[in-house]
């Protein structure tokens, strides 16, 4: 096999199951991965436990820093990568050091997204996405009583949950339009709002803010649509992930919502591939692009895109559909884990 040198950005589902393959399949070409998180491999959907306090930053840990020295893989972490040099296969790092590869996967998961109408309010917003969120998070949550949480996906239900298990007051806006990663039919709407009424969590349905002020110490005033008013510590913002790419605009990769693949996960340059939430996947049965998101699913894009590093002709599968009851609301998919 030709020497290769293989450079993943990114250190969470997609990355290490492709690195693990890539390293039984080739012992020795140099394998790198770069993560800008600070972490050794953990479990997102842990966060919320770790939140309330049920759960220790070592018990979110997947893999520790030896795993990756026993099957020599280079792991880089605290460290971004801010451009992609196509034509010389370099990227740069925060810090301007270049680092070569001849093959590159991009598996850069996901950033919080939030609605336009209250970016202006972004600094009073609280996302969870990384143990360095969770940490802010679990720290103002030790100064606050009453909360407030904003949109509805799916990672927001446990968290409310696990909220008002810990003695917190917890108040919900619910947005109809972030039930991230799937779409909010009317029956998911009424299991969503079943769930977590279920759970203690006052509920504000059909409402949206207008305004945030800041006053005393851990206090926002919140103002809605419908003219109620509510003192909260805290605002937790949860209107799902977008993917993480901004870094490659102007890279010269085809970007739109994800970074475009086909179905073996190829950009559009031959010697980069994208796997996991950043990447946007052709499904030629429908002619079209689409993020698909959840754990396994990573694993799965992670895997695929590695076989085709390797000189695999693969095309990503459809696994079955699984019906699923996360949080009491009854979803269909063949992506995500209820763990
Ligand atoms: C709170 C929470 C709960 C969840 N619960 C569930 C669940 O119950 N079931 C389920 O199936 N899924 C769940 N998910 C979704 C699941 O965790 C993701 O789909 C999965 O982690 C995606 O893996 P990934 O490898 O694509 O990306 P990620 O795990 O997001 O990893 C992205 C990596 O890229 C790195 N990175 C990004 N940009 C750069 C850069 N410029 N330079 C260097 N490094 C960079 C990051 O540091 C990180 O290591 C949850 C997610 C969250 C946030």
């Amino acid at each position: 096999m030709t020497a290769e040198r293989y450079v993943i950005i990114g250190n969470g589902a997609a990355a290490n199951a492709a690195a693990d393959l890539l390293r039984r399949e080739d012992p020795d070409s140099p394998i790198t991965l770069i993560s800008d998180e600070a972490f050794p491999f953990y479990y997102r959907h842990k966060l919320s436990d770790y939140l309330a306090g049920w759960v220790e930053e070592g018990d979110l840990t997947v893999r520790s820093p030896e795993h990756y020295r026993q099957t020599k893989l280079r792991l880089r972490l605290g460290q971004r990568v801010v451009k992609v040099a196509l034509a010389e296969r370099t990227l740069y790092l925060a810090h301007m050091e270049k680092v070569h590869y001849t093959k590159l996967l991009l598996c850069t998961g996901g950033t919080p997204r939030i609605p336009e109408p209250l970016q202006v309010h972004r600094e009073h917003l609280t996302c969870l996405k990384t143990l360095a969120d969770a940490r802010v998070f679990r720290t103002k949550l030790a100064e606050v009583d009453r909360l407030l949480l904003v949109g509805g996906d799916m990672v927001s239900v446990r968290v409310a949950a696990r909220l008002v298990e810990a003695g917190k007051e917890v108040h919900f806006l619910v947005d109809r339009d972030s039930f991230w990663p799937l779409e909010l039919t009317d029956e998911r709407y009424d299991e969503l709002v079943k769930a977590l009424d279920k759970r203690g969590v006052k509920l504000l349905e059909g409402d949206r803010i207008t305004d945030i002020v800041a006053g005393e110490p851990h206090c926002l005033k919140v103002t809605t649509g419908h003219g109620a008013s509510l003192d909260c510590g805290l605002i937790g913002a949860f209107f799902g992930y977008v993917p993480n790419v901004d870094f490659l605009l102007g890279s010269g990769l085809d970007i739109e919502r994800g970074v475009l693949v086909d179905d073996h996960l190829q950009t559009s340059d031959p010697h980069v591939y994208a796997a996991g939430d950043c990447a946007q996947v052709y499904n030629p049965d429908i002619r079209n692009y689409w993020v698909s998101i959840g754990w396994p699913n990573a694993e799965r894009l992670g895997r695929c895109a590695a076989s085709n590093m390797l000189g695999a002709v693969q095309q990503v599968d459809e696994p079955p559909q699984k019906a699923l009851s996360i949080e009491g609301i009854k979803v269909c998919t063949p992506w995500w884990r209820q763990f």
